[in-house]
Formats: structure tokens, sequence, C-alpha cells
């Protein structure tokens, strides 16, 4: 075992575990066992909600100003250990070094943003009855909860921690138990750059502990991002617990590929979306529909594919039984009709025997039915169907139930602002193979790739770790007296 036994995080401090279950942590690189995760009781969540509960009193009454400080010093220290950051999110999560760098510069810029924060949550005044004003102020919530996935150790995590905090709010977050450690590194940084004790707090563990966060009194609102199976969970309790609750779920993106599309650039866009992570991204393209006569453009995808070599610019999937789920999806397809153009069955990493790789696959004459085309595979394939119109690609997107990404590749202006109208998802991209959206622009999608109201970055995110406080006053009694004063 490399790293020891993980540890919660609990006011300010690494707290030795009651859990009477630990689950293995294995780096899916090479097989290797990284250490042991604990499976956290609720008593070890009520003492975090008790020290994040204590911390509020003082930390929602410290100035903005004062607040932000701690993340401008927490992206300098993001930028100082940035390699370090990288090399952890790397081997816990099996993305390659350069994947995690993004990831981690992703993280300073998050922090960037929630800098800006008293910039953007100025409140209004305005004098409504002669002598009398209006005005609102955003107040923090309080405890407040982050569970996160397993695909972005790192930058999941900072689409909530730096908003939720500088808005005033203290946090219990809970880590994906399949990558527990970078989350460790981050509550240190955080402590390194400033943070009183108590506002971030770390309980690991998986169902029972996320049930807990649901159902907890004092847990003011719960972010959750994740599969769409247990998004709808999380959302439904915490929701029925009368919390607040934005639900992030699963995704099944589509590429929409014209024959106007600039073939080299289209297919370089095509293969990195889709293979980029081990296709281990919720905006990852899972699918493509060619539009008419593409198959120079599909030539050339199946190029850029043979260029992506497993261990080297390619990560591992999360772990075995991952592998085993991808690779019967492309068998499914093959036996359905299907055409494997390339196939990333059966992948090996020499001198990495044990780790879980899948090798890029493309996979030709897919028809709408099919699970490659439905179902979010998660792995670094893409599934093309055939279409004649544009009208019949867009059915094809918008009959999924998802709704995170969609994008077209085209030369045509028309067209792609058609898509951007009638494609049912909520991030599009005209030429781009992951749409993301970059601060100050908000990330969420629609339909059961989120529920409820609102993005978890960006501006947006400030309606949602914030009441608005809505007060009227009047100091002047020679104004006297009327009906709406
Ligand atoms: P997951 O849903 O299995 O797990 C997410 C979190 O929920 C983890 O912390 C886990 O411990 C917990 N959990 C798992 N099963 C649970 C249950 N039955 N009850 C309560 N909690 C439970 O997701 P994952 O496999 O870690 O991550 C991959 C998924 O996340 C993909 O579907 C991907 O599309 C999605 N994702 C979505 C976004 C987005 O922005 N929409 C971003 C990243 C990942």
């Amino acid at each position: 075992m490399k790293y020891p036994i993980v540890k919660n995080y609990i006011n300010g401090g690494f707290v030795d575990t009651t859990a009477k279950r630990t689950l293995d942590v294995i780096s899916p690189l090479d097989g290797n066992k990284l250490s042991e995760v604990p499976m956290s009781s609720g008593a070890e969540l009520n003492e975090a909600v008790k020290a994040a509960k204590a911390a509020f009193g003082k930390w929602s009454k410290t100035p903005i100003k004062e607040r932000v400080q701690v993340f401008f010093k927490y992206k300098t220290l993001l930028e100082k250990n940035l390699q370090e950051l990288a090399a952890l999110c790397s081997e816990e999560n099996g993305k390659t070094i350069s994947e995690s760098v993004a990831e981690v510069e992703k993280c300073i810029e998050l922090s960037e943003f929630a800098c800006s924060l008293p910039q953007l949550v100025t409140g209004e005044i305005l004098e409504v009855s002669r002598g009398v004003e209006c005005r609102t102020e955003h107040v923090p919530l309080g405890v407040v909860a982050s569970i996160v996935p397993f695909n972005f150790p790192a930058m999941v995590p900072n689409w909530t921690i730096p908003n939720a905090i500088a808005l005033g709010n203290c946090m219990i977050m809970k880590p994906s138990e399949k990558v527990p450690l970078s989350v460790g590194r981050i509550a240190e940084l955080l402590k390194e750059a400033g943070l009183p004790d108590g506002v971030f707090n770390v309980v690991h563990g998986d169902v029972e502990i996320v049930e807990a966060i649901c159902d907890h009194p004092d847990i003011q609102a719960v972010s959750f991002v994740g599969s769409t199976k247990v998004a709808k969970i999380v959302y439904q309790r915490a929701t029925g617990n009368y919390k607040r609750c934005l639900a992030l779920g699963g995704a099944k993106n589509h590429l929409m590929v014209l024959p106007d599309a600039i073939p080299g650039m289209t297919a370089q866009n095509v293969a990195a979306s889709m293979s980029g992570c081990a296709g281990q991204r919720c905006m990852a393209a899972s699918a493509m529909v060619a539009v008419g006569a593409v198959d120079h453009i599909i030539e050339k995808i199946c190029d850029e594919a043979r260029k992506i070599v497993p261990g080297d610019n390619l990560g591992a999937v999360i772990n075995k039984e991952s592998k085993d789920r991808i690779e019967k999806y492309i068998t499914e397809a093959e036996k359905g009709g299907a055409k494997i153009l390339v196939d990333g069955r059966n992948t090996t990493v020499k001198g990495k025997e044990k780790g879980s790789y899948v090798g890029p696959t493309v996979i030709d004459y897919v028809k709408p039915g099919m699970s490659v085309a439905t179902e979010e595979i998660f792995g670094p394939v893409i599934s093309i169907m055939r279409t004649n119109t544009v009208d019949e690609a867009l059915a094809i997107e918008n009959a999924n139930p998802y709704g995170n990404a969609a994008s077209v590749f085209t030369q045509n202006g028309g067209i792609a602002r058609y898509i951007i109208d009638h494609a049912s998802a909520g991030m599009i991209g005209v030429n781009v193979g992951v749409p993301v959206p970059r601060e100050p622009f908000s990330f969420g999608g629609w339909n059961e790739s989120k529920f409820g109201v609102g993005d978890i970055t960006g501006k947006s995110s400030i309606e949602f770790w914030t009441k608005l406080k809505k007060s009227t006053t009047k100091w002047n009694a020679e104004a006297g007296v009327n009906w709406m004063s």
C-alpha cells in the first residue's frame, strides 16, 4: 500500500476513523493498491456537521472581500503544487498526466472566478416610494454538502468548493470512494491558504453516507454530480427532506458531422472528444451522427484514433469492471450488425498488465436503437449513426433522455444556428467537440443530465449557494404614510 489509510478531515485536521468497513483504492494505471478508504458512519458525519455549524457563525459574518483572500492564496498554492496534485489525480483516476494537469488548471480557473464574487454579488437598492428604500443581499445558507463522482478527482470538487465557501457557507465534501486521495490534498491546501478550521470538512463513504447527508437536519443544501440513476435518488431524497438540491447526472452527447465540415479539424476534434480522459467525461462525444456523404471524414477519424496509444496518450478506465462493461457494449454492437472500424478491445499495456485499458474504438453503421447508441458507455468509444438530413440527426439527438451537450461540425452558419436552436441539450458546440463553457459562463445540462434549477458553476451558482434577503427601510417621518409606505 503506497499511502496510509485515507482519513476524514474534520475541523481542520485528519481524524482516525471508527468505520467498520474499508474499500481498497486501486490505481487503474497498473492495478497497484494505493490505499484504503473508510466507509464512515453517520456518527462521523455528525461530527463533521457539528464542526461546520460551529464555524459558520464567524465565517458567514466575515466580509466577502476578506473571505475571497483565501481563494487568492489557494489559487497560487494550486499553481505551486500543480504537478504534484496532477500526479496524484492521475494515479488514482488513471488519466494521463497532461489530462490531470489540465484538470488542475481548471481548478485554478474556478478559484479565479470565486475571487471575482465580490464584484458579482452586490445587491440592489432603490427608492421605491418617497423616502422608502428596498434593498437585497445574498445571504449564505449554512452547512452545505457536495457529493462528487470519480472522473474528475480535483475539478468536480472545485466546481463547488470555491463558490460555496467564498459565498459564506461551510461545507461537507463526500468524495468518490474510488478516488478519495486528491480531496485530502485539496483540504491541506485550503488550510495552508488560511481557511479557518471547520469551514471545509471531508467525510468518506458510499451509499450510507450519501443517504445520511440527504437526511441530516443541519445540512441546508446538497449538490451532487454523478450518474443519472444516483442523481435521481439524491434529488428525491434531499428535496423530500425540504433541502435545496442540484443533482447533475450522466450524459450521451451527440456530434453531428456535415459534409462541409473541415475534415482534418473535425476528425481531430471527434477523436479527442471521444477518447480524452478515456471517454470518462460527462462531456465526451459518445455518439456521432454522420449527415450525408462524410466517409472522407470518418476515414480521417479512424486515422486519428489509431494515433491514440493506450498507456501513452490514452489513460486507463477506472477499473476492471468498467473495462469489461465497455468491451461488452462493443461486442453487442458487433453482434447487432455494426461495423467495428477501430477496435480497442483486449488492450494491455506492457509492464502494466494489471491496468485497465481500453483502446480507442470507432463503431460505424450503428442503429439508433442499439445499446451503444442510447446508453452512456463511459469509455473511449464512438458510435456512428448515418442519416440523410439534419432533421433526422436532430431527431436522434432529441430522442435520447440526456441533455448535457451536443455539437455540430459545419461551415454553414445557418445550419449551425438551426442546431443551436433545436438540439435539446444545455451546452452546444459549433466546431467544438467538448463544449464546456469556461468561467464566468456556467456549466449544466438539461433533461436527465440535471435535476434542479440553475447551473453548478459561474454566476448561476450564486443563486444556489445563497438566499436573498429583501429589506425595506424608511427613516424620514416627514414623508408621511401612504398605502405604499
Ligand atoms: P455514481 O453516480 O456512481 O457516483 C457518484 C457519487 O454517488 C459517489 O460519491 C458515490 O459514492 C455515490 N453513490 C453511488 N451510488 C450511490 C447510491 N446508490 N446511493 C447514494 N449514493 C451513491 O457516478 P460515478 O460512477 O462516480 O461517476 C460517473 C458518472 O458521473 C457518469 O454518469 C458521468 O456522466 C457523471 N458525471 C456527470 C457530470 C455532469 O456534469 N453532468 C460530471 C461528471 C460526471
